[in-house]
């Protein structure tokens, strides 16, 4: 059973499509942070960014950005955030890759600041170790 962007791709329910191309759709969050909130999802149901292709990806960064500056050149938007929630411990609630643009205004309050924790430099050279094996 496909994900509701699947309908939204078929044209089986509405939404608010702004882009289209081979690769991509991208369409306004029906629950935004501000007006102009959009998501680019690639065609083809990917899960999210484990499971999508580097060019699929690319592509969804490109869309992203020319859609960062729409924002900012139609609806002033001062600063844009690009989000992609992978997995539902990452807050992920629908299993189709998308990528959230968010539009920013100064001191808007949109998002509280990210948990941070103090690590050790033992702690960070160990970690980076790992990930460049
Ligand atoms: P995420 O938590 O990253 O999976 O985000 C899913 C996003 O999809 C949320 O921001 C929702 O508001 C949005 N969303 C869910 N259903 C629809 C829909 N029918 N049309 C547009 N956006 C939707």
């Amino acid at each position: 059973m496909g994900t509701i962007f699947e309908k939204i791709i078929a044209r089986e329910i509405p939404a608010h499509i702004i882009y289209e191309d081979e690769m991509v759709v991208a369409f306004l969050d029906i629950k935004p942070v501000h007006l102009g909130h959009a998501l680019i999802v690639p065609k083809q149901p990917f899960v999210n960014a484990f499971d999508a292709p580097g060019d699929t990806l690319a592509q969804m960064m490109k869309v992203g950005s020319l859609i960062a500056k729409r924002l900012e050149t139609t609806l002033g938007a001062e600063g844009v955030n690009l989000i992609m929630n992978n997995g539902a411990a990452a807050g992920q609630e629908v299993f189709h890759a998308h990528l959230h643009v968010v539009p920013r205004y100064q001191d808007d309050q949109a998002f509280t600041s990210p948990h941070r924790t103090e690590v050790s430099a033992e702690d960070l050279a160990a970690t980076a170790e790992k990930l460049r094996a």
